[in-house]
């Protein structure tokens, strides 16, 4: 089932006429990166939809991408209404004003660069958030990212949650600025050697690009969620495909070999299915499209028979709080066409120095986009302090 990314006219108005218009802006604390709900709905309520836009943008420069993969942990989890009955959806009418108020832009602002020449390494949303920050304040970027396209981690989200089109849009904002210089298909790999270039700072915000092992005999007959969700197309199964992992990666996985046309799509969960990180929305989806959870499940082997794949799995259980295996519970489940690997991300940990900043994923580990910006955005903020007295 086909969900409708936006709120249609009178969706919309309902929503915000829910708003409550709390002077103490919980949904404002509780975001990220600083966007303010309790504003951006007043002054729609109020028919000032470019000053709607303005105040999301101001605070975020991937605004109607948040929209619409915000998780409902941030904004919506803190909003009055739900003492109510239930909160107002945040993330959508965000998504909604910018989709339909979020005019592409037109010629490009003048800027004057203040002589400072910073590098950002990595187009995904913590890159963009600092070069954003840093270009408001008339820093020079030069902006390297290894792939020929914006975006990041955000290019694995499957279309029907976020389409390309919108990463694009909210990009053309940002690359129309005379300050910045872009180089795609450039791989940074002596970050030095760019401050030796003259760079003063560099913000590193390479993402965590290694998925995580199982450690067990046969991975190699696994194929890991960065494979799978860059190129579905090239992993197409019409037979049974087997998920492992249980958060957000491994249930686009599973939506996505469901609408590649897997006749049976069985999730395997180390633990239970009520510790699954997902939103409402996520559990949803996973029963509209029918995939089976195993939960409490523990992958012991895989192997290959006629074609097919076997995985041995165990059952677990919690003793002290802690999961543990339980023994003599071994069991063979064959007959698997495909079995995708999706239970998380790492990256090599560095310290921040004077001149090298982390920021997103690569620092705080596998997070969300709006966590990711926020970092950004706070990365390039440090550097900003440093040369201008009052950085906004
Ligand atoms: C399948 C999937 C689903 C997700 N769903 C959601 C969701 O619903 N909601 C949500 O909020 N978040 C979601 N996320 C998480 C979100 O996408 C990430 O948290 C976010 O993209 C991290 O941003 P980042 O900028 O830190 O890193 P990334 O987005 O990973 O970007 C890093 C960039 O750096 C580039 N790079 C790496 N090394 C170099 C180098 N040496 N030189 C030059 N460039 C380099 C990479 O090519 C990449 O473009 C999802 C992630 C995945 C994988
Ligand atoms: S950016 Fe995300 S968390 Fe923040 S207000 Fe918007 S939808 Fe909520």
């Amino acid at each position: 089932m086909t969900k409708t990314l936006y709120l249609t006219r009178p969706q919309f108005e309902a929503e915000i006429s829910r708003c409550l218009n709390c002077k103490n802006r919980p949904c404002m604390k509780a975001c990220p990166i600083g966007c303010n709900p309790q504003e951006f709905i007043k002054l729609a309520k109020d028919g000032d939809f470019e000053g709607a836009v303005n105040s999301i943008v101001s605070a975020n420069p991937m605004g109607q991408t948040c929209g619409l993969i915000c998780p409902d942990k941030f904004c919506m989890k803190s909003c009055t209404r739900s003492h109510i009955d239930f909160p107002v959806n945040i993330p959508k009418v965000q998504a909604s004003i910018m989709h339909e108020h979020h005019n592409l832009p037109g010629s490009a602002p003048q800027a004057k660069s203040n002589g400072h020449k910073i590098a950002v390494i990595g187009a995904g949303p913590a890159g963009i958030a600092a070069c954003t920050q840093l270009l408001k304040n008339n820093f020079a970027v030069t902006l390297f990212e290894s792939t020929d396209h914006i975006g990041g981690a955000l290019n694995l989200i499957p279309s029907n949650r976020l389409p390309v089109e919108v990463l694009n849009k909210e990009w053309s904002f940002v690359k129309q600025n005379p300050l910045l210089e872009t180089r795609f298909n450039t791989k940074v790999t002596d970050i030095n050697a760019l401050l030796a270039q003259g760079f003063e700072h560099v913000i590193v915000a390479s993402g965590e690009p290694n998925g995580i092992d199982l450690n067990v005999e046969g991975e190699n007959l696994a194929v890991s969620y960065l494979d799978f969700l860059n190129h579905p197309q090239k992993y197409i199964a019409t037979g049974n495909v087997a998920v492992i992992g249980g958060g957000a990666v491994a249930v686009d996985c599973a939506i996505t070999a469901k609408q590649n046309g897997a006749s049976f799509v069985e999730m395997f969960i180390r633990r239970r299915v009520s510790d699954m990180r997902i939103t409402n929305d996520e559990r949803q989806t996973l029963l509209d499209n029918g995939i089976d959870l195993t939960s409490m499940t523990k992958i012991k082997k895989i192997s290959h028979q006629n074609s097919l794949l076997t995985l041995y799995t165990c059952k677990n259980r919690f003793t002290d709080g802690k999961l543990e295996e339980i023994p003599g519970t071994t069991v063979a489940r064959p007959d698997f066409e495909l079995v995708i690997k999706a239970i998380g991300s790492s990256a090599p940990h560095f310290d921040d120095t004077d001149k090298i900043i982390y920021a997103g994923d690569c620092k705080t580990g596998g997070s969300t986009a709006v966590e990711a910006l926020a970092s950004g955005k706070s990365a390039a903020l440090s550097i900003i302090s440093k040369y201008i007295k009052k950085a906004s």
